[in-house]
């Protein structure tokens, strides 16, 4: 029976330095601002902007949603992009992914203050990523590594299969795991055999969006699975591991709902607070 890897025990954890560093900037009359930046009328991207905006106010930061048409031009985002840039009272900016297809996504990325860049998607933010050299790092990874740290779990000479490698979670989430000495293969559609791969794990990261793509027969008993993945089943909200046949053999496990997405939100609130310094 695994450990069960409560998302929002971590989350409540973060929220608390949250708000002492929050109330700590408003001994000083400073109030940290947040811009969520919505292309489009993407239902998914609508309801976690939403979700966001409460969960930042809740804790004090000010949070604005910026939306823009779905057929708006890529002159009319850069220049959203530039104002919010250029906007004192704006201290982190986080454009929602996927963008409309007409819109080039590495242009968007690359207009981003790289200070101001939640998600370090900007060239820079992500260069230092991969480098080591980063105490950042796009959110969804940083939640993993957080859960990971809440409880204990070393990943130091262990082997960690990743599956999944876009920028903003597979890849950037293997460059942390590798910084903390973890041997990493990352997996994606191409791979060949991947059950062989992830029965070889310590620790496995689904990030692929794919409902119970991991089952019981793809994990070595007493590995450490954690689930990214976020689906919508008959309109349920599950995540990439079929969580019921794997939980009697995994080592520890995170839920879906209540796991790294709890923990994801709490650092994109954090991550606006980094021009004032580490929690
Ligand atoms: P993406 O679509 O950009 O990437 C998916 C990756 O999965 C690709 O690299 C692809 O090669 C790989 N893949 C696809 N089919 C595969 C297969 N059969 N076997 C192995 N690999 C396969 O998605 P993303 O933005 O990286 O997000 C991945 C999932 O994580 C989605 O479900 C998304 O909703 C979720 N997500 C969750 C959070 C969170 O906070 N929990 C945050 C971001 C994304």
């Amino acid at each position: 029976m695994a450990l069960i890897l409560d998302g929002k025990a971590v989350a409540a954890a973060y929220k608390a330095k949250i708000k002492a560093k929050v109330d700590a900037l408003a001994a000083q009359n400073i109030t940290c601002g947040l811009a969520i930046l919505l292309v489009g009328n993407d239902a998914a991207s609508r309801i976690y902007a939403d979700r966001l905006v409460k969960l930042a106010t809740g804790l004090g930061v000010q949070a604005v949603v910026r939306h823009l048409p779905a057929d708006a031009t890529e002159e009319e985002v850069l220049a959203l992009v530039c104002e919010l840039n250029e906007d004192d009272h704006i201290h982190g900016i986080l454009p929602m992914m996927p963008l409309p297809p007409h819109l080039a996504t590495d242009r968007v990325a690359a207009a981003l203050a790289p200070d101001k860049d939640v998600d370090a998607l900007h060239p820079l933010n992500a260069g230092l990523v991969a480098t080591g050299k980063s105490r950042w790092a796009p959110c969804t990874p940083r939640a993993v590594m957080a859960i990971l740290d809440y409880y204990q779990i070393d990943v130091s000479g262990k082997h960690a299969v990743v599956i999944g490698r876009s920028n903003v979670v597979g890849k950037p989430l293997a460059h942390l795991l590798l910084g903390q000495n973890a041997t990493v293969t990352v997996c994606h559609s191409k791979t060949r055999d991947l059950a062989a791969l992830t029965r070889q794990a310590d620790v496995i990261v689904a990030a692929v969006g794919r409902p119970a793509l991991i089952g019981p027969d793809m994990v070595r008993p007493g590995a450490v699975v954690i689930d990214v993945g976020i689906n919508e089943v008959n309109g349920a909200v599950v995540g990439d591991v079929d969580y019921d046949a794997v939980f009697p053999i995994a080592g520890a496990i995170t839920p879906v709902p209540g796991g790294v997405g709890a923990v994801t939100t709490v650092m994109v609130v954090e991550a606006a607070l980094r021009s004032f310094g580490d929690l």
